[in-house]
């Protein structure tokens, strides 16, 4: 399930080349296999992690891009007790760096960290052990934070150096150097200083999600030239992928969970994650009064509650857990058997990330994710402020609506990983269900939408979301849709449409911004203007199952309604966003 790829201009090596670092014959080959077997308990190596291990113990600089959970530490780990010295291992998260030093100490690897809670005794016994000829460790762990501010470590640093005991240097979580990345950390833009420093150590950069892009500038950040880059496939062929819709009435999703949990899952163990931390409390205590034993998790939580929650859960005495986004980074349970999305992810690398915490053990596991229209715009207001997080949303959008392609295939997109639709095997519900879809012309259904917005705008006003709905199902204030047709579909089909014109670019989304709370409505995209003229279709595919097979017969049927003007009210549909989660957490908090 392992490939190797080129990462185009930089790749220096041909396949034929790359293969020899698969071999068992340099020098170090015999120390490496007993360390594997001896030190790391391990009896054999997965796809690629031999060849990453033969390619730094050569000298090479190199990036590893592998999924969670298929073991990019032991990469660098081996390496490191195979070497003089010590390696420096940069990693972004003291959870993350406690996780691996307490594991190292269980298999009789000597490691340590330091961070900014390292107390002053603690660190001078580090700073001296850098020094000493007998590396009283082999692993040195510390935060970015640490090498841009503390000017001791870099001068033990290059002494060490200078007196070869600085064997190696690893940057975990590698994608956090660009902007582009998902989890961007500024400390890390600094990180360039130590190949510029130690130009002969080389480096190993590891992440599970990054496309060739975020690479190349995480390239141009660390000062590495030519990198090698190893890729294992993202494909996670143990995993089923399903997207339900998830309607307005939220006790209707939620009851459709629960009896997921209860059926399907029955007695065994997963995560639900949730928007907000409101959300986390409202939803676990749902699924108890539902007899289920679930507990929420987020970043707001005391460090003890937390930690309480996360053992529970590990030793399956909670089954469920009911977790904002904060829930995340060194979660290593192997037996995860579904992560179910009660909110949508906020791009499809998020997605991929936290769904990927099922089926660590190869077995089979399910990741659903309930998409409702609402939510969108929930998380629509949270991002406004990245760069490209509206872009990114809507990726994960269009990845929930799609009922014609492979939801692996447009996963693959962003693993820039050419994919075969075969590869699927029918594990996700697109291509299980694939005849049951058809193609259905909504060119009226978006002249009835164009003409609402129209309307509003020739008086001035913005419609939310909501609003911009209400008026097309003839509810709400009759001045948004005087004289207008109002829709012969239901609400779940306006929301389609309404989501896909949004897509396709015949509506965007608009902020204003109050101390308070930012505002998201609708507007009309460039490609509204096509509409006017009478030859131009718009079609979408829809799922001829149930609910969607009315839209078909709707589609036929058209019907002109004129209502009564009623008394216009004010708009307070205005989606607020709730409190919400950043991907990363830096305090430890598991
Ligand atoms: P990653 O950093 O890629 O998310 P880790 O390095 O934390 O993954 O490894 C995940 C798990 O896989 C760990 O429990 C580790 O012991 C296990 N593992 C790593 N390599 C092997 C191997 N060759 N055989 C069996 N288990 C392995
Ligand atoms: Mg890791
Ligand atoms: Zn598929």
């Amino acid at each position: 399930s392992a490939s190797t790829k080129s990462s185009g201009a930089n790749s220096v090596m041909s396949k034929k080349e790359m293969q020899l670092y698969d071999g068992t014959d340099f020098p170090w080959s015999k120390a490496v296999e007993q360390h594997l077997k001896d030190s790391f308990r391990l009896s054999t190596f997965r796809p690629l992690q031999l060849r990453a291990i033969n390619l730094t113990l050569s000298g090479k600089d190199l990036f590893l891009v592998m999924p969670t959970g298929r073991g990019k530490s032991l990469c660098y780990q081996l390496p490191a007790v195979c070497s003089n010295g010590f390696t420096l291992v940069i990693t972004p998260l003291i959870s993350l760096m406690e996780d691996q030093i307490m594991y190292l100490k269980s298999i009789d690897v000597p490691a340590v960290m330091l961070n900014a809670s390292s107390s002053k005794e603690h660190a001078k016994t580090v700073l001296a052990g850098m020094m000493d000829p007998k590396a009283p460790f082999k692993l040195l762990y510390v935060t970015p934070e640490k090498i841009a501010k503390s000017k001791m470590l870099m001068s033990r640093l290059e002494k060490a150096y200078n007196a070869d005991l600085l064997s190696r240097i690893t940057v975990d979580e590698v994608h956090c150097c660009s902007q582009w990345g998902h989890d961007f950390r500024p400390d890390y833009k600094l990180l360039g200083i130590l190949k510029r420093q130690f130009p002969k150590v080389p480096l190993i950069g590891l992440t599970a999600t990054a496309t060739s892009s975020v690479l190349k500038d995480c390239e141009k950040i660390l000062c590495v030239s030519q990198p090698i880059t190893l890729t294992a496939s993202f494909n996670r062929t143990n995993l089923y992928y399903e997207v339900r819709v998830k309607e307005s009435d939220i006790s209707a999703s939620i009851n459709d969970i629960a009896s997921l949990i209860t059926d399907r899952y029955k007695d065994q163990s997963g995560i639900v994650y949730v928007f907000s931390q409101k959300d986390a409390e409202t939803v676990s205590s749902e699924l108890q009064k539902r007899n289920i034993v679930a507990s929420p998790y987020h970043a707001n939580m005391e460090p003890n509650d937390k930690s309480h929650v996360h053992r529970k859960w590990t030793s399956n005495k909670i089954k469920v857990i009911v977790a904002t986004v904060a829930f995340g980074m060194g979660i290593d349970k192997p037996d995860v058997r579904f992560v179910i999305h009660h909110t949508i992810s906020k791009s499809v690398e998020n997605y991929y990330q936290e769904s990927g915490r099922a089926g660590r053990d190869g077995l089979p596991a399910d990741c659903i994710v309930y998409f409702g229209f609402s939510d969108i715009f929930r998380i629509s207001t949270m991002v406004v402020m990245e760069n490209v997080g509206q872009k990114k949303l809507l990726k994960m959008v269009e990845y929930c609506q799609a009922v014609d392609r492979c939801r692996r295939s447009l996963m693959a997109v962003h693993f820039d990983e050419v994919w075969d639709d075969e590869g699927c095997n029918q594990t996700c519900d697109t291509c299980r269900y694939a005849n049951d879809c058809t193609s259905v012309d909504i060119s009226t259904h978006a002249r009835q939408v164009v003409q609402i917005m129209e309307l509003a705008e020739s008086m001035n006003e913005k419609l939310t979301p909501l609003k911009l709905m209400e008026a097309w199902l003839g509810k709400g204030p009759a001045k948004y849709r005087k004289n207008l047709q109002t829709s012969t579909l239901s609400r779940l089909q306006c929301e389609a449409v309404i989501v896909r014109l949004l897509l396709q670019g015949y509506l965007r989304e608009d902020f204003s911004f109050t101390p308070y709370t930012t505002y998201f409505y609708m507007k009309l995209g460039q490609k509204a203007a096509l509409l006017k003229n009478h030859t131009h279709t718009l079609s979408m595919k829809m799922r001829t199952t149930q609910k969607e097979s009315a839209m078909v017969k709707a589609a036929k049927i058209q019907e002109i309604q004129d209502r009564p003007p009623l008394v216009p009210d004010k708009d307070t549909s205005a989606v607020k966003a709730d409190e919400t989660e950043v991907d990363l957490t830096f305090e430890p908090d598991v």
